[in-house]
């Protein structure tokens, strides 16, 4: 029997997370941990300076009070789990992608990042579309995905961004191996008052978009199909690297 841990960065309540679990339960012992808030946006941040609760919320299914999808995912092996190793970790589903740069933001891709740097074979999931979602659809092609994982294994350092579009699972065009694409919206802060004429403001974008290059992440869930983009942890630019020695001579 397999054992997965599971987090998102939308809050233990989400549509997404219960939905991945159910997938999840027919192929083994699903284990929940999650925040009990909505921490989209909170990237890979490890909590150091306060100290963490867990609640525990249903069977197997646990909160991490305050905590980030990292927090969970650390808490969640060391702890609940007991240093045993899951045979995979999968973050999400979550409300709305992940794509191009935005990843580094991602709560959901660094609860997998986190799994990852523990050695532990990591997935994240994110839905293309953020209204109507039906996430025991979504959750479909997920679990295929974790199948084919299960049995084909995936490469050493490498864990995997999955976007799924917003459709009916039949409708779904097929799988595709992507690369990370590039965002083109523009970024856009919004100059308010508070009820005491003080300024405030709100970080937001215009529009959003990617640019729709073939063979990247959003090129693939545009048109219809499921977008799986290896990562790495080593962020190393190997081609900058040779290009420094050479140029700047030290
Ligand atoms: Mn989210």
């Amino acid at each position: 029997m397999f054992t997965f841990l599971i987090t998102n960065d939308d809050g233990y309540f989400s549509e997404g997370i219960k939905a991945l679990r159910e997938a999840l339960k027919s192929l083994g012992k699903v284990i929940c941990v999650a925040p009990d808030r909505n921490l989209s946006g909170v990237g890979h941040s490890l909590t150091f300076n306060s100290p963490l609760r867990i609640r525990r919320v249903d069977e197997d299914f646990w909160t991490v009070v305050g905590g980030t999808p990292a927090d969970c995912v650390h808490l969640g092996y060391y702890l609940i789990l007991d240093g045993k190793k899951p045979d995979l970790i999968c973050s999400g589903i979550n409300e709305g992608p992940n794509l191009g740069e935005d990843i580094t933001y991602s709560g959901t891709v660094s609860g997998a990042m986190e799994g990852r740097i523990l050695g532990i074979p990591s997935l994240a999931f994110s839905v293309f579309g953020r209204d109507d979602v039906d996430f025991a659809e979504i959750a479909k092609s997920a679990k295929e995905i974790v199948l084919r994982v299960l049995e084909k294994g995936m490469p050493e350092d490498t864990y995997l961004n999955v976007n799924i579009p917003n459709l009916r699972k039949e409708d779904v065009k097929g799988f595709l191996i992507t690369k990370q694409g590039k965002r083109s919206y523009k970024e856009k802060v919004l100059k308010l008052s508070d009820p005491h004429g003080k300024p405030i403001y709100w970080i937001t974008a215009e529009e959003f978009g990617w640019r729709l290059e073939e063979g990247t992440d959003y090129w693939a869930v545009y048109h219809g199909y499921v977008s799986i983009t290896p990562l790495q942890l080593d962020m190393t630019n190997f081609g900058a690297l040779e290009e420094l020695k050479k140029n700047w001579e030290l």
